[in-house]
This record gives C-alpha cells, sequence and structure tokens, in this order.
C-alpha cells in the first residue's frame, strides 16, 4: 500500500523516535506531534531529517489533530502517559491523557478515512494471564477484580473503541500490543528494568530486583519493533485486527541482572527489594509475561531479528 506521508503522535517519544527514523529512511514523509511531556526535540534518535515536520501540540486538541491528518496516509498513534513509576504517581493524569489522546486520534481518522495503528499494551492482559499470551484469550477485558492500572484500563478502552469506530464508521485500523520494548535512547527515568538495570550497574549502584526475581519477562528490540509497525501499516490484509508485538526469548528478572552485570563487568551486588516495598499493597503483576506472536508472523512474515544479548549491549 502507499505509504507517503505518516502522522506519528508521540513521535518525539522512545518509539514513535525510532519510526520516524525508520520511515524516512523508506522515503516517507513525517509528521511527528508531541507535546514534549517526556518527549524530547530536537530528537538524538531523529537528528534534523529532510522529510519530517514536528509540530509541538497536545494530542487531544480535536482541531489540531484534524488537521494534522488531513493529507497523511496513515497515523501511528503512540502519545500516551508511559511507565510504572509515572502511572503509581497520578494515575487519573495518565487515565486522563490516554482516554482523550486516543479518542481525539481515532474520531479524526474516522472522520478523515485515514487508517491508524493504535499502540495497545501486554498490560491490557491484565496479572493473571497465563504465559504465552494469546490476542484470542477470553477475558483479557476481564472481571475489575484483576485490578489493572489505570494505563491498561485505557489501552483496553482505546482497542475496544477502535473496534467499535471500525463496525459503526467503517474506520480502517490496526491495534498492537507491545510488550517490553527496549534500546537506546529510552529514559530509565521510566522504571522500565532493563535501562534501569543498565543505569544501576554503569554506576556501580546495586540492582534492585522486585521479589524474588523468578518472575519472568520478554524484551523485544525497538529497532524490531519498529519493523513490525511498518508491516502492518504497509499491509492493508492484516488491518482490523489485534497483534502482540514483542520478543521471544524469556528471561527472569533475576537472570537479566546477572547478564547484564557480566555484559558490562560491573561489580554492582545484587539486591532484592520486596514488591510493597516498591509498589504498595494490592500491585499485583503477572509472574509470566511472554507474547504468542504466531497471528503477526503469519499476517505479515514478522518475528524479531536481534536476541536478548544484542538488546542488552544496545540498551
Ligand atoms: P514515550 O513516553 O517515550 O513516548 C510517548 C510520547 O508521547 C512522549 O514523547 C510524550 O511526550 C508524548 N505525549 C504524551 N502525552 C501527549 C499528549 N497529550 N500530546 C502529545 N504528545 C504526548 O513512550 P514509548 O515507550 O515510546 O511508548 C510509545 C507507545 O507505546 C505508548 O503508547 C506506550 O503506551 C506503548 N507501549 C510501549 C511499551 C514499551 O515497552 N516501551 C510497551 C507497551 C506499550
Amino acid at each position: 500500500s502507499p505509504l507517503k506521508k505518516a502522522l506519528i503522535t508521540g513521535g518525539a517519544g522512545f518509539i514513535g523516535a525510532w519510526l520516524g527514523r525508520a520511515l524516512l529512511d523508506q522515503g516517507v514523509e513525517i509528521v511527528a506531534l508531541d507535546d514534549l511531556s517526556t518527549g524530547t526535540w530536537p530528537n538524538p534518535t531523529l537528528g534534523e531529517p529532510e522529510g519530517l515536520t514536528f509540530v509541538r501540540g497536545d494530542c487531544a486538541d480535536a482541531a489540531l489533530v484534524a488537521r494534522l491528518v488531513e493529507g497523511c496516509d496513515f497515523v501511528f498513534h503512540l502519545a500516551a502517559v508511559v511507565g510504572v513509576r509515572r502511572v503509581v504517581e497520578s494515575p487519573l493524569r495518565t487515565a486522563l491523557v490516554n482516554q482523550a489522546t486516543t479518542l481525539t486520534v481515532l474520531e479524526a481518522a474516522a472522520a478523515a478515512g485515514v487508517p491508524v495503528l493504535l499502540a495497545s499494551s501486554s498490560e491490557v492482559y491484565g496479572p493473571l494471564a497465563t504465559a504465552p499470551f494469546r490476542e484470542d484469550d477470553a477475558g483479557s477485558f476481564g472481571p475489575p477484580e484483576q485490578g489493572r492500572w489505570t494505563y491498561a484500563l485505557t489501552k483496553a478502552a482505546g482497542e475496544q473503541m477502535a473496534f467499535a469506530l471500525g463496525r459503526e464508521r467503517g474506520l480502517p485500523f490496526v491495534v498492537v500490543r507491545l510488550f517490553n520494548t527496549v534500546g537506546p535512547g529510552q529514559s530509565a527515568a521510566f522504571g522500565m528494568v532493563l535501562p534501569r538495570f543498565v543505569d544501576q550497574a554503569r554506576r556501580g549502584e546495586p540492582m534492585t530486583v522486585y521479589g524474588d526475581g523468578e518472575q519472568t519477562r520478554v524484551f523485544c528490540h525497538v529497532a524490531d519493533v519498529v519493523d513490525a509497525l511498518v508491516a502492518l501499516a504497509r499491509t492493508p490484509s492484516s488491518w482490523g485486527r489485534l497483534y502482540n508485538v514483542g520478543g521471544v526469548q524469556s528471561v527472569s528478572i533475576r537472570d537479566l541482572a546477572g547478564k547484564v552485570r557480566e555484559r558490562l563487568g560491573s561489580d554492582s551486588p545484587i539486591r532484592h527489594v520486596p514488591f510493597v516495598q516498591a509498589f504498595g499493597d494490592d500491585f499485583a503483576e503477572a509472574r509470566h509475561r511472554q507474547p504468542d506472536i504466531g497471528r503477526i508472523a503469519q499476517a505479515v512474515g514478522w518475528s524479531p531479528r536481534r536476541g536478548l544479548d544484542r538488546i542488552i549491549d544496545d540498551a
């Protein structure tokens, strides 16, 4: 499908900047919208490339978004309040911003008939899901007792909204549930575990492992994630569905700390911190989080190419 000009919301953020870089390299014109609440501009990943228009603004501004969507043939909606730390600190703001930005973008895309890719999250599966997570797992919107983050709730609502607008207004859309995505340019301030370990190991500070460290995660290099997003955008036959996008190599958080320590040649001690101390009493997280990526593999032939060692070296 012709991809000539794309709008990227959250275009000055971690994944948005990598996506913009990749699309520019493919000759696609980019409009990047970002309010710089956490994003950076000028952006070291993007540089100051030709073919890019940067707009500093609020993605919940309906008139602005409608104007930017006009003239684009695809929208990547990545703007959101992200990161466990931020979500814990301001759950209501997270919900309001994520809800308002997503509804605004979906509405503008539906009105203009421009296809949109929505960045959802593995958090939608909730803490009780059993790995590997599959897109058609029953009850992923789940009972409220599953206790999800406000973040996850607004992501889940966004997904449902995209499907609803697809039915009611013929909105062309595709939803991706991103699993832990890492790579150069990601801030340790988000509280995501790998950049935090790398930061702690570099400083020679204790590497803090929450709980027993036996919980497992998969990590995916941002360059692989971007390949997946672009492949979906370029393949209309894949639209109208949701896809897991994530790594394949499962690793326990304790082993991850050890691996980071080893590859960075750091002598940081590894320190276990109780979950409760780190996040509060009612904190619940999936013990094992891993995607089944069979659906996207089948739809566009994507699977991640960069392994854990490369991911750690690049983090
Ligand atoms: P990020 O914080 O680096 O990027 C988000 C960007 O959105 C930031 O630049 C921020 O300034 C911008 N933004 C926030 N509110 C805005 C608003 N109202 N108007 C305009 N811009 C606004 O995070 P990221 O890791 O690049 O995440 C991108 C998307 O992927 C998000 O939707 C996130 O929920 C999703 N996601 C990321 C991961 C991950 O591991 N990084 C995992 C699951 C889902």
